[in-house]
């Protein structure tokens, strides 16, 4: 998939807003955290975008409204060009047949699955669920394909989980993910608990097989060297906001937004002799009390008054680089690499 090809969107999200209803306080006082704030991102058939950012920006509610899990508090998602946003609440045969063409493959394998079953069985129950093959026999050769498919050994369908390593299971979860032959897979963190090893070997797979089968992948990560190999384009979020966009040979070669910048350089180098960039302190702020103007300037060193006041809105600044920040032009040259603190 060329990054710079236009395309009409097989994904799109418009604007979504969850925010969820917590007690916070002596008073316990009633109060939104909103998880996700106004979040737009557009997925061509066949691209990869990743979605990076730290722990608890959003990342993974956003890639739950997308999949029509959670319905959003506002905005729109739409798939192939179909507004698929009410589908949860109001139309459960149409959101069934979604659940065909939009699958997950989570971060947990071994919660994923029932330790009670065996994978073939598993497996199989998706198929069966979703119909592509009715018959017994077909289900069952469909079963030994799939597994083929991700590079296991069709004899390890008859194991349980507990029976297959970490990156046995995972390859069991794609292949249960397949199984209803998707266009689109949401990966959430699909790789983050895995050896190095083998997360290479897993990005290889999920890239053959998107090679193969013309999937289409949100690729939800907080780790960017993973994200760097997997994605067309990148989406950079910060408590509950996308704060840059772009194809990935730009976003890692000139980013513009400070906290992109930050995450960049926290990258491990494989040469130690190279010195690391200065630590920015603190902690990402509470999603229930977030600062006023830009989220990140209480950690910016090239924060400003107007930084204290004013939400920077998205806005195009090069080609298909959009970036939410006042200073883009001026700090993306001008002030030092950051990394942030425990990064
Ligand atoms: Fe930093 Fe200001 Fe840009 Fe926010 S808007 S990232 S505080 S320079």
């Amino acid at each position: 998939m060329q990054a710079d090809a236009p395309a009409r969107p097989l994904v799109e999200a418009r604007g979504l807003v969850a925010a969820f209803p917590v007690a916070s306080g002596l008073f316990a006082r009633r109060q939104d955290l909103i998880a996700v704030n106004d979040v737009s991102l557009s997925l061509a058939p066949r691209e990869t975008v990743g979605l990076v950012g730290e722990s608890g920006c959003g990342k993974s509610t956003t890639g739950r409204l997308i999949l029509n899990l959670d319905r959003p508090t506002r905005g729109r998602v739409f798939f192939d060009g179909a507004d698929i946003t009410d589908q949860i609440t109001h139309d459960r045969s149409a959101w069934r047949a979604l659940r065909r063409d939009m699958q997950i493959i989570f971060q947990d394998p071994f919660a994923a699955f029932n330790p009670r079953l065996s994978i073939r069985c598993q497996i199989a129950q998706v198929i069966k669920a979703h119909r592509t093959q009715a018959e017994g026999g077909a289900v069952h050769s469909a079963v030994e394909r799939l597994l083929a498919d991700v590079g296991l050994n069709p004899r390890l369908g008859d194991r349980y989980p507990h029976q297959l390593s970490g990156g046995q299971l995972q390859r069991a979860l794609i292949a249960r993910a397949l199984a209803p032959e998707p266009r689109f897979i949401v990966c959430d963190e699909a790789v983050s608990a895995l050896d190095v090893s083998v997360q290479a070997q897993i990005i290889n797979l999920l890239k053959r097989l998107q090679r193969e089968r013309g999937l289409t992948y949100l690729f939800i990560s907080h780790n960017l060297s993973v994200v760097k190999h997997m994605s067309d384009r990148v989406a950079v979020m910060y408590l509950g906001r996308i704060v840059e966009q772009a194809p990935r040979r730009r976003l890692f070669t000139a980013p513009k937004h400070p906290y992109t910048r930050a995450l960049i350089a926290a990258v491990p180098h494989p040469d130690p002799r190279r010195s690391r960039a200065p630590i920015v302190g603190g902690d990402p702020p509470s999603p229930i009390n977030p600062p006023s103007g830009c989220a990140f300037h209480p950690r910016c060193p090239s924060a400003t008054m107007v930084c204290r006041t004013q939400t920077p809105q998205m806005r195009r600044v090069d080609g298909r680089h959009d970036v939410a920040c006042h200073h883009a032009e001026t700090t993306a040259e001008a002030s030092p690499l950051i990394r942030l603190a425990g990064t």
